[in-house]
């Protein structure tokens, strides 16, 4: 008997600062079947312009939002803007794989709590009700656990699963993603997501992580649109929310 797998897509990075790249994202998956996507907002994306004074980027979201897309929280600024780290470990973590991106990596819980309460308050104000957040980078402190489990929210995020909240659950749903901040990693990303969707293709619950600077390069579209298509031929797509609720009784208790 055929088990039935699920795929989440998921959109990162999305601000109005990203907007015209996360349209063609978009784009891309209408010609695909226009399955249902999670899009995760982040509310003042480097600072650059926050979702509530750009009403052009609330009307095309919030559209989205209300035909086939769940909006989750994702950072504040998306920037680590915490001291700098001071181990060799940290030093990599923080400053060359993730560059500089993982705002919650090293944030206490007080910190912690207010940029998430700041962020889903906003979110709220303009309408849109969430039941995730994900770190940016995927890189959470224990205080940005600890933060999350005192909320209202449902669940949030790692590399390779999605976490219920507040009793941290693990469901395993490995994510392929590309890097594409140089040539190099451009060629490495195209190899690598045909390895891996390979070797998880027995996974019941895949994720797609796109960036908005994948959008940037034809070469990484064409690959997303030729991978997504074909899992999309023997996988249910499902919102993250859709899929913590579908796999969350089968999921051990707290990771
Ligand atoms: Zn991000």
């Amino acid at each position: 008997m055929s088990v039935t797998k699920h795929l989440c897509i998921v959109l990162h990075d999305v601000a109005p600062a990203t907007w015209p790249a996360c349209r063609r994202l978009l784009d891309m998956l209408v010609d695909l079947g226009d399955p249902p996507v999670t899009l995760l907002v982040v509310p003042d994306f480097h600072g650059r312009g926050r979702i509530d004074t750009a009403p052009d980027f609330f009307r095309s979201v919030d559209a989205l939002a209300a035909r086939r897309a769940e909006i989750a929280l994702h950072g504040y600024f998306h920037r680590d803007d915490a001291p700098s780290p001071r181990s060799p470990g940290a030093w990599l973590r923080r400053r060359i794989l993730t560059a500089g991106e993982g705002e919650f990596s090293t944030l206490d819980r007080d910190a912690a709590a207010c940029r998430i309460d700041d962020g889903q308050h906003m979110l709220t104000r303009v309408g849109w009700n969430i039941a995730g957040f994900v770190p940016p980078a995927w890189l959470g402190s224990r205080g940005t656990y600890e933060a999350l489990c005192a909320t209202t929210l449902r669940y949030t995020s790692t590399h390779t699963a999605l976490i219920t909240l507040p009793d941290q659950r693990r469901i395993a749903a490995p994510c392929l993603t590309a890097s594409t901040r140089s040539a190099w990693r451009r060629s490495v990303s195209r190899i690598w997501l045909r390895t891996m969707s390979s070797l998880w293709a027995a996974s019941p619950l895949l994720r797609i992580g796109l960036h908005p600077d994948d959008a940037l390069h034809p070469e990484i579209m064409m690959c997303w649109r030729k991978l997504i298509g074909t899992l999309l031929h023997d996988r249910i797509a499902l919102t993250k929310s859709q899929a913590v609720a579908h796999y969350e009784c089968a999921a051990p208790a707290r990771c």
